[in-house]
């Protein structure tokens, strides 16, 4: 064949028409259709990369989501359970294809209620690091209706683009905690009262988010790059798990028992309430009392509570989590090849002031922080090799006053 004649086997393009054309053992390719064949190789990696994601996610049934969350989080069973399955059935509704049958399974939402610090974020970063999907933790408190000062509810989805490094597949999948969903109730209980910018507005506006829309999100984020280019994101299966403490609402569910036992008191009988822990009776209508718009309320349908934390809770939380914090100081010594030890009476000792101090699990680490300072100061300058911290070494690092200023920052 003369050499004007060669032509790319795929695309037909004679040789003076490309760039390259590269010669095989009875065929040439041309340039373009390398590139094009290159993108196909990529296209396909991309879709067998989510058929693993799916097997995989398929693979881990609400029993072994419940041993992964064990392993991180300290107790509260209940909601452990209620969080296996509905990550489990969002995953399903995930991967359900549109062609199957009529049925549609609704989204998975779900609402948290419970004192801070027994774990809402913990629940959610640890669900999100066993599906390995990304997460973006949001604090409704900083969101406002759109045109007031504050941010609007589009940056919920900013922050998960942030977090899943741009990747809009990712980000399409990934798991928004809401914090502090209770600060945003309506404050008063007329309706019919100026809306305020802080509260309903917000409740509103997060409405189509949770039940599954095309946004539009600034990448960048807020109103300082007025020139950035939307990103289209489809919230559908993307998960949200709202969190909150509801201070007070425990009186409301008190006063529903108490009035639902005169009612019903043959239905109560021998059936003894559990007056420290209201919360496990909670019910969607209290969160509308409380002031959650019904809607909301509709568009969060797994309900769960978060157990206080009592001493034996705390006590394991310092030692036996997979990164308890007992642990990583551990590693943190070991690095400089220190052999740390806290005795038994120790951890009863840390336990027993946060208890006092009502510091909660939070308070743990910074009890530690205040016992060991001195120590990982010293040491690693020191020919000491060996720490054992007894209760009396707690007791002498942690003065009245440390204290007292733990309890003020906490
Ligand atoms: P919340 O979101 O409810 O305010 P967090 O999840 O932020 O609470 O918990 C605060 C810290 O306390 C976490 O970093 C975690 O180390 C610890 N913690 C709280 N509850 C638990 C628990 N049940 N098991 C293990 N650690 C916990």
């Amino acid at each position: 064949m003369a050499k004007e004649e060669l032509e790319c086997s795929f695309c037909g393009r004679k040789k003076p028409e490309t760039n390259l054309l590269i010669a095989g053992l009875d065929a040439h390719i041309c340039d373009r259709c390398i590139e094009q064949a290159h993108g196909i190789v990529l296209e396909e990696s991309k879709q067998s990369d989510n058929a693993e994601l799916s097997s995989e996610l398929m693979l881990k049934k609400p029993q072994q989501i419940k041993s992964f969350l064990d392993e991180y989080i300290i107790g509260q069973e209940y909601t452990k359970k209620v969080m296996s399955v509905a990550v489990y059935n969002h995953y399903k509704r995930l991967l359900q294809s549109p062609t199957d049958d009529e049925i549609e399974i609704q989204k998975s939402n779900i609402i948290m209620v419970g004192q801070t610090g027994t774990g809402k974020t913990l629940m959610a970063k640890t669900v999100a690091r066993m599906l390995n999907v990304p997460l973006a933790i949001v604090d409704a408190t900083v969101l406002t209706e759109a045109g007031y000062v504050g941010e609007d509810v589009e940056s919920i989805l900013t922050r998960l683009l942030q977090a899943a490094d741009y990747n809009l597949e990712k980000a399409e999948k990934g798991i928004v905690f809401i914090d502090e969903i209770d600060k945003i109730a309506r404050k008063s209980d007329n309706p019919s009262i100026t809306r305020d910018v802080s509260g309903e507005g917000v409740q509103q506006a997060l409405l189509k988010l949770l039940e599954g829309t095309v946004v539009n999100v600034p990448p960048k984020g807020g109103r300082k790059h007025p020139d950035q280019k939307f990103i289209e994101v489809n919230t559908e299966h993307i998960l949200f798990i709202a969190g909150g403490a509801f201070d007070g609402i425990d009186k409301k569910i008190s006063k529903r028992l108490n009035l639902a036992a005169i009612g019903y008191k043959a239905a109560h009988d021998g059936d003894a309430l559990d007056t420290n822990n209201l919360l496990q009776y909670i019910i969607p209508k209290d969160l509308k009392d409380f002031g959650l718009i019904p809607e909301i309320i509709g568009r969060l349908p797994v309900l769960t509570y978060m157990d206080p934390l009592d001493a034996n809770t705390l006590r394991a939380i310092l030692t036996e989590p997979k990164n308890a914090i007992i642990k990583q100081y551990k590693k943190l010594f070991e690095m400089d090849e220190i052999e740390f030890t806290i005795t038994e009476g120790a951890l009863d000792y840390i336990v027993t002031k946060a208890i006092e101090y009502k510091l909660g699990a939070r308070g743990l680490r910074s009890l530690c922080e205040e016992i060991l300072t001195d120590a990982m100061f010293e040491m690693p300058s020191s020919d000491e090799k060996k720490l054992n911290v007894t209760k009396s070494y707690a007791e002498n690092k942690l003065t009245k006053s440390t204290l007292k200023k733990l309890k003020a920052v906490s």
